[in-house]
This record gives C-alpha cells, sequence and structure tokens, in this order.
C-alpha cells in the first residue's frame, strides 16, 4: 500500500485564466470512458473525489484539485469526444484544452490516458501528435490494465507502445479497478510536481 495522494477540489474554471496560481501543476487528458475518473480516484484514494468533475456542467470546464499543503495542482480536463453532447459544443472544447495546454505556465506533464484494452483511438493518436508537435511534456499512461488477459498482455503492452511511437517502457500501464501501477503512478505524481 502506497500514500494517496490528498487532493481536494479547488474550483472549475471555463478557460485557462481562471485557474489560480500554481508552483506546479500536471494535467490528466483523455477521451471520455478511458477511466479518466476513476483513475484520478484512485491514485487520491478515494471513491468520490472526480464525481465533481463528473457533475453536468463541469464536464467541460477545467477542474482544479490542490495537492494539500503544497502550491502544487492537478486539473482534469475535459474528456475529448464525448458522445452525448452536440458536435458544436464539442468543437469548443479542442481549442479550449489546447490553449490551456500551450498557455498554462508551470505545466511539468500532461498525462495522456489510453485505453489499454482497445489501445489508441484515432483522436488520442492526434493529440499525441500535437503534443509531440508542441514539444509538451507529456506521458502515456495505459488503463484497465485488468481487462487484458494476462496471457496477452506482454503482446498488448508491445503492440500499445508501437501504435503510439514509443517503446514499452515508456508507457504507464494501470488498473483502477485492481490498483496495479497506482502506487508507482503515485510516486511519478509527486516528482513531477515536486
Ligand atoms: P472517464 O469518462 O474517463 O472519467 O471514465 P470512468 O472513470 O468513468 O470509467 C469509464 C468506465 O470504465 C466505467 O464503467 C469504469 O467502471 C470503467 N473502468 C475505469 N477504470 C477501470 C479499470 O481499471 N478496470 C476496469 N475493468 N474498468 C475500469
Amino acid at each position: 500500500m502506497s500514500r494517496p495522494l490528498q487532493l481536494e477540489f479547488i474550483l472549475s474554471a471555463p478557460e485557462v485564466g481562471q485557474l489560480p496560481p500554481t508552483r506546479a501543476e500536471i494535467a490528466f487528458v483523455g477521451r471520455s470512458n478511458v477511466g479518466k475518473s476513476s483513475l484520478l480516484n484512485a491514485i487520491a484514494g478515494r471513491k468520490k473525489l472526480a464525481l465533481v468533475s463528473n457533475t453536468p456542467g463541469r464536464t467541460q470546464l477545467l477542474n482544479c484539485f490542490r495537492l494539500q499543503r503544497t502550491d502544487a495542482t492537478v486539473v482534469d480536463c475535459p474528456g475529448y469526444g464525448y458522445a452525448n453532447v452536440s458536435k458544436t459544443t464539442r468543437a469548443s472544447w479542442q481549442p479550449m484544452i489546447e490553449r490551456y495546454l500551450l498557455e498554462r505556465e508551470r505545466l511539468e506533464m500532461i498525462l495522456l490516458l489510453v485505453d489499454g484494452e482497445i489501445g489508441p483511438t484515432k483522436s488520442d493518436l492526434q493529440m499525441l501528435d500535437w503534443l509531440r508537435a508542441n514539444t509538451l511534456p507529456h506521458s502515456v499512461i495505459a488503463t484497465k490494465l485488468d481487462k487484458v488477459k494476462s496471457s496477452q498482455r506482454d503482446k498488448r503492452k508491445r503492440e500499445l507502445a508501437t501504435a503510439c511511437m514509443l517503446e514499452p517502457a515508456d508507457v504507464v500501464w494501470v488498473s483502477a479497478a485492481k490498483d496495479t501501477g497506482i502506487p508507482r503512478l503515485r510516486e511519478l505524481v509527486r516528482l513531477w510536481l515536486a
């Protein structure tokens, strides 16, 4: 058992300019249903932390949490490709997320979540290309490891890494359901926010 990250919700902002000042920040990005809320809850050791960001109206906002007793923050970005909203609403998020990622000072790491069971989607690969093109610091986190049969795992890890043009060791695999990889991810987050 590793120590959970003590995250407290601060606010939801519609634009980067309305986020609070920070000393160091990491951002979670990924398409909806990738397991972002479950992962945030898992690293925080809480059941409902990320509920805040999943309540209607907040799904299109930048949800900001502070690591307790520090000036460091974690931002949960809206999931892209959300199925239940109109195309125009959807289209308005991408520039908002991109502005945030480009303009936010002290953004130490962007965690791009990819569904480990199904592999990177077209929109995941577009986001990855965009992060690379803008030389933004990022790490690929593959979710739902427990959904991949153990006999298939090594193969799947190689396939997912190849699809992302990475080495297998560069991808952080996690299962929020089984706590796999969560202690390691917590340590990485502590390092990025140190
Ligand atoms: P979000 O839309 O990215 O915030 O995704 P959620 O965290 O709400 O998860 C989407 C679905 O995937 C839910 O049904 C979760 O229960 C499921 N899920 C998330 N993480 C895991 C995991 O590690 N393992 C399994 N088996 N299911 C998961």
